[in-house]
């Protein structure tokens, strides 16, 4: 929602847009909203945005305010993960996870059906982590750091290293993202782990990927799973509906 439907790119355009998508009327139902970052559990403020302009912005409150009715807000992945656990590529695994490969690079993480949140709302968020390996150069990152994951293995990144039609740029990304999926598995073990984002089309991934993370997961061999999403862009929404059990609707 916050990348595709504000015609104003700050809250106040968003929380506009979404109150003339979704009216304001009391009994209507309540609304679940996927975004790029997390709600701070502290401030409430938004936090950890690539799109860095909903940084610091009372969200969920000027959207409640709105529309005149209760709002959840999620991180984005976890939406994507939750869509796709709950009747996506990961229906009926134990542990998933999700993984937005796109303008940035997010994850989410859910157990037995049911997000995990984390006791700082960023269970999952291995887009900031140092890529491991050898790197000649570490790219600065918007989150203040350089090297992330993200600087990497986002769409950009790929973009700025010869992008997809570049056969050594392509060997490249796989082996970063081998080396990056490794050290999930090494601390989630996974049952599946599904990509999602734009990048989540190249359909090589799925067969050269698992080839390579075996050298860097601590065990004889790799029963973890990397899929394709089955509800492409409509997952982060459809989990973001998920977000409100049926009984409460
Ligand atoms: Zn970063």
């Amino acid at each position: 929602m916050a990348g595709s439907s504000c015609r104003r790119c700050d809250d106040a355009g968003l929380v506009e847009s979404a109150k003339q998508k979704v009216g304001s009327g009391r009994t209507a139902t309540p609304v679940g909203v996927g975004i790029p970052g997390a709600e701070s559990l502290t401030t409430g403020l938004i936090k950890n945005a690539n799109s860095t302009w909903l940084i610091g912005q009372p969200l969920r409150a000027d959207l409640e305010a709105a529309l005149g009715r209760p709002v959840r807000l999620a991180n984005d992945a976890n939406c994507f993960a939750l869509s796709e656990a709950t009747d996506g590529a990961a229906a009926g695994a134990e542990v998933v996870f999700g993984v937005i490969l796109g303008t940035g690079v997010g994850g989410g993480i859910v157990v037995d059906g049911k997000v995990l949140v984390g006791a700082n709302a960023i269970a999952g968020e291995w887009g900031h982590n140092p890529l491991p390996g050898a790197e000649p150069v570490h790219p600065p990152c918007y989150c203040g750091r350089s090297g992330c994951v993200e600087t990497f293995l986002s769409g950009p990144a790929l973009r700025a290293d010869g992008g997809a039609e570049n056969v050594a740029a392509m060997a490249r990304y796989e082996q970063r993202l081998a080396r990056a999926l490794a050290q999930v598995i090494n601390i989630l073990d996974p049952d599946v782990i599904v990509l999602g984002g734009g990048l989540s089309n190249l359909d090589r991934l799925y067969d050269r990927v698992p080839r390579l993370w075996g050298e860097q997961v601590f065990s004889d061999a790799v029963a973890t799973r990397l899929v394709k999403n089955r509800h492409g862009d409509s997952s982060g929404v459809r989990g973001a509906a998920w977000l409100w059990p049926k009984q409460q609707e």
